[in-house]
C-alpha cells in the first residue's frame, strides 16, 4: 500500500491533531536503510543457527537439550552484546518419545515409515494390530458411526499440496490436532494420518496433537506421504488392510523451563520494547534449523546489530527465545501473562516462525494513526522484494497471545511453498536453509524493528487495543 490519501490524513489531523500521527525521523530511515544493506551482506544468523544445530541439536521441550539450548541462549545473548538477560519460568506437562514403528500386516508385510504424535500415550508392549478404516477429511470421521470405527485403527488420509503462504497446512494440522480426540470418543484403537506435509518422501511429520481434560486418549501417529499412498491404493481393491502400530511413548510428568529474554536497553524510552524472537524448542527428528533454530538466529542477529550502532536505539530492543512452543504456544501464553499488565509498552512486535525462505508480505495489526510509520518502513522493504497484505498481523505464534492483550503487530509471511516438505521431519535441518535468504530475513527483522524503535508516536498497543479486530 502507498501512503494515506491525503484526505485521510487531513481527517485524522483535524479529528486527533497532527501530533497523534506516528512518524519515523529521516535520520531513521537513512540508519535503517545502512541496517538493511550491512544485513544483507552479514553471516552472523547463519552462524548463530550453525551453532545451535551443532552444537545442541534437537531439543524437544522439557528434554535434556531444552536445558542446553537455555543455557547456549543465555550465553549467546551475552556474547552479543544483549546488556540485559534473564529467563521467565514456563511449565507444562511433559511428553516423551522412546520408539515408534508400525507395518501392515495385510494384505502383504511392508513396514511404514511412521512417528508418534505429541501428547499420543504408547501403545500395550506388543503393539496394537487392528484392521484399518479410512476416512478422506475431518468431518467425515466426525460424521463415522460409532459401530464402523470400535476397535479399529482409524486412519484419516488427505493430502496437503504447496502453497507460497502454506495455506494447506490449514487441512493437516487439525487433522493431526484433533482427530485423535474424536477417534478416540467413537472407540476407535488407534489413529493414523497421512503426513500434515507437502513432501513425497518416506519421513513422517510429527507434531502435536491435542486431548480433552478427561477425554479418552489413544495411539496416535503420522505415516509419510508414500506409506499412505500405498494405504489407500490397497483399500482401494476392497481387500481387508491390517496395521501394526508399536508406539513407546507417553506423558512424563511435569517441567518447568523458561523462555530467554535479553534487551538492548533503549537510551531515551528503555521502558518501552520492540519484541521480536523464535522459539527455542523443536521437535526431536530434526535439529530444529528452519522450525525455529532460525527465528531465533534472526532475532539474536538483529537485537546484536541494532546494538553494534554508535548511538543505542531510543526504545528497547528485546528477543524472545521462546519456551515449548510446539506443544502448545506454553511460551508466548506465559510470556503474555507475566507482561500483559505493560502491554501498552511493548510498542509493536513480529516473531519468525515459518522458516527463513524470502519474506513477501507484511501484514499490520496497528491503529490508523500509525500507518504513515508502516507506510514508511515499506519504502524501505521494498527493495527487498517485500509487498504490503491488507490482512492482520497478529505478532506471529508466541506473541500472539500478548497481541491479543493488545499490542500492536506485525506478521511477515516467508515464502513458504517448501517449508512443509520439511517442517517437523527429521529433514528439518541446516542443510535447508538457504544463507542468502536468511540474510534477507534479517534485513527485513532489522528495519523495521529499528524504525520502529525511533518513531515519534506510537502503534496503538493499549489494553484490549485489537480486540474488535480479533473477533
Ligand atoms: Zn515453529
Amino acid at each position: 500500500m502507498r501512503a494515506l490519501p491525503c484526505a485521510l490524513l487531513a481527517l485524522l489531523s483535524t479529528a486527533a491533531g497532527a501530533a497523534s500521527i506516528t512518524t519515523i525521523p529521516d535520520e531513521a530511515v537513512t540508519q535503517a536503510i545502512a541496517l538493511r544493506d550491512a544485513a544483507l551482506k552479514d553471516k552472523q544468523a547463519y552462524e548463530i543457527l550453525e551453532s545451535l544445530t551443532t552444537e545442541i541439536g534437537p531439543r524437544l521441550a522439557g528434554s535434556e537439550n531444552d536445558q542446553k539450548a537455555r543455557d547456549w541462549a543465555v550465553a549467546r545473548f551475552k556474547a552479543l552484546g544483549f546488556d540485559k538477560v534473564w529467563s521467565e519460568p514456563v511449565t507444562y506437562p511433559k511428553w516423551v518419545r522412546r520408539s515408534e514403528s508400525a507395518a501392515l500386516v495385510s494384505p502383504f508385510a511392508q513396514k511404514l515409515a511412521v512417528t508418534a504424535l505429541g501428547y499420543s500415550p504408547g501403545t500395550p508392549k506388543g503393539g496394537i494390530t487392528a484392521p484399518l478404516v479410512m476416512f478422506n477429511s475431518l468431518d467425515a470421521l466426525k460424521a463415522a458411526r460409532p459401530e464402523d470405527v470400535k476397535g479399529k485403527i482409524v486412519f484419516v488420509s488427505a493430502r496437503m499440496q504447496a502453497h507460497k503462504d502454506g495455506h494447506d497446512y490449514g487441512i493437516g494440522s487439525p487433522i493431526r490436532s484433533r482427530g485423535p480426540a474424536i477417534a478416540a470418543e467413537l472407540g476407535a484403537a488407534a489413529f493414523v494420518l497421512r503426513s500434515a506435509g507437502t513432501d513425497s518422501h518416506r519421513l513422517p511429520h510429527t507434531g502435536v496433537t491435542s486431548w480433552k481434560p478427561d477425554g479418552k486418549r489413544i495411539p496416535a501417529a503420522a505415516v509419510s506421504n508414500p506409506d499412505a499412498d500405498l494405504i489407500e491404493q490397497a483399500l482401494r481393491r476392497g481387500q481387508p488392510v491390517q496395521l501394526k502400530l508399536q508406539l513407546d511413548c507417553g506423558m512424563d510428568g511435569e517441567y518447568t523451563g523458561a523462555n530467554v529474554i535479553a534487551d538492548i536497553t533503549g537510551s531515551e524510552k528503555p521502558d518501552e520494547v520492540v519484541i521480536l524472537g523464535g522459539h527455542l524448542d523443536s521437535w526431536d527428528l530434526g535439529t530444529g534449523a528452519i522450525d525455529d533454530g532460525a527465528g531465533v538466529a534472526i532475532g539474536m542477529s538483529v537485537g546484536a546489530m541494532i546494538g553494534r550502532l554508535p548511538q543505542a536505539p531510543k526504545r528497547t530492543i528485546r528477543v524472545v527465545a521462546f519456551a515449548n512452543e510446539e506443544a502448545g504456544l506454553y511460551g508466548g501464553k506465559a510470556y503474555a501473562a507475566a507482561h500483559k499488565h505493560e502491554v501498552a509498552q511493548h510498542i509493536l512486535g513480529s516473531e519468525s516462525d515459518f522458516g527463513s525462505d524470502r519474506i513477501w508480505r507484511l501484514q499490520a495489526s496497528v491503529k490508523p494513526e500509525a500507518l504513515p510509520a508502516i507506510d514508511r518502513m515499506m519504502q524501505v522493504l521494498a527493495p527487498l522484494g517485500v509487498e504490503r497484505g491488507m490482512g492482520r498481523g497478529n505478532g506471529g505464534p508466541d506473541l500472539s497471545p500478548i497481541h491479543a492483550e493488545g499490542m500492536a503487530a506485525l506478521s511477515l509471511t516467508n515464502d513458504g511453498t517448501r517449508y512443509f516438505d520439511y517442517h517437523h521431519t527429521a529433514d528439518d535441518t541446516l542443510d535447508k536453509v538457504d544463507p542468502e535468504q536468511l540474510a534477507q530475513n534479517v534485513a527485513v527483522y532489522v528495519t523495521w524493528a529499528y524504525m520502529a524503535a525511533q518513531a515519534d508516536g506510537d502503534f496503538g498497543s493499549a489494553p484490549g487495543a485489537f480486540k474488535q479486530a480479533e473477533e
